[in-house]
């Protein structure tokens, strides 16, 4: 390989050279889900993304350990077994099958690891009393809190505060507004030295990782709304902790939009994977949300996943029409190198799809010779299984 692959860092905000600490082996931690519903299109796109470069990553040759957990305590959870008449535990399980359910449907590989939050509690206590012994963390009433202006504030990835979090909420008792919880006693929940009481989300991302990958992470991913809080305060902590760098790349996917609002499981527009899998293939549905760059918003709409089954359908006719494993001509060349150039500039998925599209349009007028490698690049690093057409 020539140059290094490049991959946007929200951290300095700039495309970068992907080096991992290890030249064989990367080390990621994406965030999971918290499992109280079923994935929506939101998810499908987190999850596939990562998944590219994944697969992109152990195609130029890395090993790639990639670490995922459920967020299986929330007070989601907790709502939902209410409801039902279960317990918590069974409603986390239940979606965490429903999850797998989805993302194998969408041809997602598996991560090498899963880790459960609820699981971890141990160690995340241990995390919470050595942050009070080494003063970066006070008791309040019942509840437990980081001091954010103790460790030096927040720099990792949200550079202006005041403009960026508007609705910081004032809790009587915090030391400073951007505190946030690392233990809070509830009477119910796990026993721990502070009290029975669950633990605040952040940690729990710290506890699994540290555990899993060590204290530096080459690749943290997750989606755009996890930037702050979320992975702003894990940071925090294990830059606390450590004193090292946490992660070396962070990178964030944007969100897919339903009538101009971010889909998520509290407003209301969500589209639940498995009823579009109904309507569609899981290679059109992965096709559409690659043909938009990872960091640029998808709006969702029916035409859009019509066209894109348009699309699909003329990739296989044009993969079928290149089963013949002719020697690679120039053009089959050329348009190989626009594939993987565009995957090396921070993954344009987009641009690589536009490229397939065009030489499937010269296979089908009987231009270009050898194709088949391209197409088999389709469905090994973009994930798109090439079926047939009928
Ligand atoms: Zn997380």
């Amino acid at each position: 390989m020539g140059d290094l692959m490049k991959i946007f860092n929200t951290r300095t905000g700039l495309k970068e050279d992907f080096i991992p600490q290890d030249p064989f082996e990367v080390k990621a931690y994406v965030c999971g889900p918290t499992v109280y519903d079923l994935c929506h299109l939101g998810h499908a796109r987190t999850y596939i993304n990562f998944d590219v470069l994944k697969r992109y990553l152990i195609s130029l040759g890395y090993k790639v350990i990639h670490v995922q957990n459920f967020t299986d305590i929330d007070e989601k959870i907790d709502q939902r077994a209410k409801k039902e008449g279960i317990s918590p535990h069974e409603v986390a399980e239940r979606f965490i099958r429903e999850y797998f359910f989805d993302m194998d449907s969408l041809k997602v590989m598996r991560a090498t690891k899963y880790t459960k939050a609820s699981e971890y509690v141990p160690k995340i206590i241990k995390i919470t009393e050595r942050l009070l012994e080494l003063g970066y963390a006070y008791r309040s009433g019942n509840t437990i809190y980081f001091d954010v202006g103790a460790a030096g504030g927040f720099s990792e990835l949200v550079k202006d505060l005041n403009e960026t979090i508007v609705d910081e909420i004032r809790v009587q008792g915090k030391r400073g507004p951007f505190d946030f919880v690392l233990w809070k006693v509830t009477g119910q929940g796990f026993d721990s030295p502070f009290g029975i009481g669950v633990p605040g989300w952040h940690t729990e991302c710290v506890a699994m990782s540290m555990d899993t990958l060590g204290e530096t992470l080459d690749i943290h991913w997750g989606g755009k709304d996890l930037i702050y809080p979320h992975h702003e305060c894990e940071s925090l902590i294990a830059k606390t902790l450590t004193g090292k760098r946490f992660v070396r790349y962070w990178v964030h996917n944007d969100f897919v939009l339903f009538k101009g609002e971010k889909m998520s499981k509290s407003s209301g527009g969500k589209i639940y994977i498995r009823d579009l899998l109904e309507k569609y293939p899981a290679e059109v549905l992965r096709t559409w949300i690659l043909r938009s760059h990872y960091r640029e918003k998808i709006e969702f709409s029916e035409e859009s996943l019509e066209e894109t089954q348009v699309l699909y359908e003329k990739i296989c006719k044009a993969a079928a029409k290149s089963r013949d494993k002719e020697e690679m001509g120039q053009c089959a060349k050329d348009f190989a190198a626009i594939f993987m150039s565009a995957l090396d500039d921070d993954l344009e998925t987009g641009k690589a799809l536009l490229a397939v599209e065009e030489l499937s349009d010269r296979v089908l007028e009987g231009k270009v010779k050898g194709a088949w490698r391209i197409f088999s690049l389709v469905e090994t690093i973009l994930g798109i299984r090439l079926r047939a057409p009928h």
